[in-house]
């Protein structure tokens, strides 16, 4: 696979991302190598690939791409976002610590919680918007840094450049998931990081169609020790989930601009919304980590999560009532999402470890997806309606309940 011309606007390179695979043919379409081995010419030296496990052209023209957006040395393409985590986490030895923010993730937490349990590693969760949180977590046995900025629900903001200072001090590495933003806007090897990890599923497949994921290396050294990983478990990905994520890269660029354009809309809108309490969202002046986020991202990304009034039957009403977001879990693909994070998204994280990253019911999760706003806001405005009404009858009844009480 050639490398991408350097030269050219990003966006220009992942037009032309894989094009010249094909020496055969010349097609322009990346062809999907659906092949398990490739034939030897003799028994020399073995041929550039072998076997898809270890191998594959299509997939290498998508790890090469990812890799040129994250500026990583090298990327790793495998099955899920999880197999990305596991296979860094598979780097460390037995008895490792790891410090991981707080709010990551639900499966990584329930992975490294496993792995806790089993003896395998050891974890602390700080709350990493205080660097100073990770200082106070390191002990001899550390090994590194597991940061998710912006954080999934709440969307807060950890320091790439101070966590990264903190992490090469303590020569420990600093392992950042960068799915809620793509590289497009935020490139953690900039900051130091050495593994950057992303669940494709989300943005950079972008079609809610594939389950997939990357580990992007900073170093050939890390790269290379992040296939040995990924291709001594089985992690990586089939070709044809290759050749779909990297059709879903060529349009990150427009797709994102829309997705940021549309969240913002949102963000605001919520935000004069009587019947909600909060909104996060790190484009809105009012977020916390606003003006942290201005200075490591190049846009605020497509994710907007809100916290409403109500009880549980309003909540309810509000999650079943849209008709344009569709109630489902994932993020990043064109179509908007709503979901509840305490029920849904975050079900599998431990219910103290819910409670302690602040995910209570009345957190709802937006994944604005690419739609007309127009529309997007008339559905959150008639269910946010549907909302209001089931609350207000509820009230009146243990009103009416209270007076009888009195009778
Ligand atoms: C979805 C997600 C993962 C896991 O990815 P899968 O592709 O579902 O295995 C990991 N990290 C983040 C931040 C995610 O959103």
């Amino acid at each position: 696979m050639a490398s991408p011309n350097p030269s050219l606007h990003t966006q220009t390179r992942l037009t032309l991302a894989g094009q010249q695979t094909d020496g055969a043919y010349k097609s322009v379409s990346l062809p999907i190598y659906q092949t398990a081995i490739f034939r030897f010419d003799d028994t020399d030296g073995k041929p550039q690939y072998d076997y898809s496990r270890s191998g594959n052209p299509t997939r290498a023209a998508l790890e090469t791409t990812i890799a040129d957006l994250e500026g990583g040395a090298g990327a790793v393409c495998v099955a899920s976002g999880m197999a990305a985590v596991a296979t860094v986490l598979a780097l460390y030895e037995v008895g490792s610590h790891i410090v991981c923010s707080h709010d990551c993730y639900g499966g990584t937490e329930r992975l490294l919680t496993w792995y806790k349990n089993q003896g395998k590693l050891d974890v602390t969760y700080a709350d990493l918007t205080d660097p100073l949180n990770l200082a106070l977590s390191l002990r001899p046995e550390t090994k590194a840094v597991w940061v998710e900025t912006p954080s999934n629900p709440l969307l807060r903001i950890i320091d790439l450049q101070k966590v990264g200072e903190i992490a090469r001090d303590a020569k420990i590495d600093f392992i950042v998931d960068n799915t809620f933003l793509s590289p497009l806007l935020q490139r953690p090897i900039d900051f130091g990081a050495n593994f950057v990890v992303h669940s494709t599923t989300k943005y950079l497949n972008g079609h809610s169609d594939v389950v997939g994921g990357v580990v992007v290396a900073k170093t050939e050294e890390e790269h290379q020790r992040a296939h040995f990983a990924a291709n001594a478990t089985g992690a990586t990905s089939a070709p044809f989930d290759s050749w779909l994520v990297l059709r879903g890269l060529k349009t990150l660029p427009i797709r994102l601009r829309q997705h940021q354009e549309n969240a913002l809309t949102v963000a605001r809108y919520l935000e004069s919304h009587s019947g909600v309490k909060k909104v996060f969202y790190p484009g809105l002046e009012s977020h916390e980590g606003h003006e942290l986020a201005k200075s490591q991202q190049t846009g605020f990304g497509g994710m907007v999560s809100f916290e409403v009034n109500g009880d549980t039957a309003a909540i309810r009403a509000l999650l079943t009532s849209t008709k344009v977001f569709t109630l489902a879990e994932s993020l990043g693909g064109v179509e908007s999402l709503i979901e509840q994070p305490a029920t849904m998204s975050h079900a599998s994280m431990r219910a103290e470890a819910r409670e302690e990253a602040g995910i209570t019911p009345n957190v709802i999760r937006l994944s604005v997806g690419i739609e007309h706003v127009d529309d997007l806001i008339a559905d959150l405005e008639q269910a946010l309606d549907v909302a209001l009404e089931v609350t207000r009858c509820s009230t009146l009844k243990h009103k009416s309940l209270a007076t009888t009480n009195h009778v």
